[in-house]
């Protein structure tokens, strides 16, 4: 540790960093960072450094609001568009009690959990997820719903601000370690894709974090607005973050098997009934506001009903057909307001539940379920997705397994703060009540 240590700090002096970010997650995934001068590195990296837990969502404890940061040396970036002669660099850090105990409402540590205990049957979790987002202009510096190009899916408008900040996030990303898969126009007018290669599902949830930041400061460094909000404007694609993931077991990845039926191994087929069972309570941590279920609609390629499939690419849960070392299975539902620690904690909480019961996934849905008839899809068993806030967080607290990968620290505030969100939500009068109410009534 003395070593790595020094390493660090070394480090830091080469590349004349003069302060530091300290950064971790709230509950609702939002980034928080303290500043500290390069000087109080040593303290950081030896006892941590002690800041005010009461204020941070989802964080409040009466007992104990003090709270201590310790800095993940391996998380280390220099901050790209810094000043070269001023260097900014960050770290992501894990949240600890004053006794030295890991925080159990730190969503890092959360997720620590669970990879460690796939661990110890062998398992790597390894996600690659699909960001999208809108860029928006700013009118008069707030952000609006204006969009900024008229593009469509891998539309090329080179003369667009929007394909500067694309480009920018790119060389910024990749400066910051990212390994970018691709990048592309999205579906939707002003809608973007980043696609980085997939990798351990700590790193990739520091990834996603990290990339939800960087994409807002570039995009307000040419006057726009990069929202991650799931459903923005009414009649037009929502905002995704499919999550691809597969286990690996002794180097190998463990969802491929030539001899099984799609050439999908039984640890595929267990995962996938896993997340499948639990896919109601998981829906609340990856869908965790009222707008991400005006996403979760019919006709906009997003997911509905809950089946899975090797051929069709409406379902739920679609297996792609790369096999090999990129056979995987992607969870289609969550949006990029989750919080991506707890996510792919729920996930491969269920999915390891499958995998440890053997639980079998119902028949995959080779069909299109969107043309099907209600009826059909009753003969066929197939249900829907939570329709509000409100029914996902029910199914989680009705969810022993996921409640008890939260812990009930994070359950009780979850629960709080979607009751509330959705009570708010309840009590207002929308503009669609007004249009379709005022008159006729
Ligand atoms: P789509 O066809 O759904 O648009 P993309 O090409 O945009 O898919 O994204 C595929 C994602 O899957 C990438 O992030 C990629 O790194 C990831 N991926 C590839 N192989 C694996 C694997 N074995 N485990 C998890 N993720 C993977
Ligand atoms: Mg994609
Ligand atoms: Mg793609
Ligand atoms: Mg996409
Ligand atoms: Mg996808």
């Amino acid at each position: 540790r003395a070593e790595l240590i020094d390493a660090v700090l070394k480090q830091l002096e080469n590349d004349n960093v003069r302060s530091v970010l300290l950064q971790f997650s709230d509950m609702v995934g939002k980034p928080k960072n303290v500043a500290i001068p390069t000087k109080q590195m040593k303290k950081a990296l030896t006892e941590g450094i002690s800041f005010d837990g009461s204020s941070i969502q989802g964080f409040a404890r009466l007992e104990e609001s003090d709270m201590v940061l310790r800095p993940e040396p391996a998380t280390y970036q220099i901050i790209p568009w810094s000043d070269e002669k001023y260097r900014v660099a960050r770290f992501i850090c894990d949240v600890y009690t004053t006794r030295g105990e890991p925080f159990i409402g730190d969503p890092r540590y959360i997720l620590r959990q669970q990879l460690e205990k796939a661990a110890k049957l062998g398992y790597t979790f390894n996600v690659g997820p699909e960001m999208e987002f809108f860029l928006f202009r700013l009118i008069n510096g707030h952000p609006s719903v204006e969009l900024q190009d008229h593009g469509g899916y891998f539309d090329q408008t080179p003369t667009d601000p929007g394909e500067d900040v694309r480009r920018d996030l790119v060389t910024s990303l990749s400066e910051m370690g990212f390994d970018i898969e691709a990048s592309h126009h999205e579906v939707a007018p002003s809608q973007h894709e980043i696609d980085f290669t997939y990798g351990n599902a700590l790193a990739m949830a520091d990834k996603v974090v990290t990339f939800k930041f960087v994409a807002k400061t570039l995009a307000l460094h040419r006057g726009l607005h990069a929202t991650f909000m799931a459903k923005p404007i009414y009649g037009i694609n929502g905002s995704g973050m499919h999550v691809n993931c597969s286990l690996m077991k002794d180097g190998q990845n463990a969802f491929f098997d030539p001899e099984g039926e799609h050439q999908l191994s039984d640890t595929a087929r267990h995962f996938i009934a896993g997340i499948l069972k639990h896919i109601d309570g998981i829906t609340r941590i990856a869908n965790p506001t009222v707008n991400s279920y005006k996403r979760l609609i019919p006709g906009y390629e997003a997911p509905v009903y809950v089946g899975w499939s090797a051929m069709n690419r409406s379902a739920l849960i679609r297996v792609p057909s790369s096999r090999g070392k990129s056979t995987r299975a992607e969870l289609r539902s969550p949006d990029p307001t989750c919080n991506p620690y707890l996510t792919f904690a729920v996930m491969l909480a269920a999915g390891m539940e499958g995998v440890t019961q053997k639980i079998e996934p119902p028949e995959s849905v080779d069909k299109n379920i969107f043309r099907m008839s209600a009826e059909e899809r009753a003969a066929e068993g197939i249900r829907c997705l939570p329709w509000s806030l409100h029914e996902a967080n029910t199914a989680l607290m009705n969810d022993p397994l996921l409640c008890s990968v939260l812990g009930e620290h994070v359950v009780s505030q979850i629960n709080r703060l979607g009751e509330l969100e959705w009570g708010d939500f309840s009590k207002h009068i929308t503009d669609w009540e007004l249009n379709r109410y005022l008159a006729t009534y």
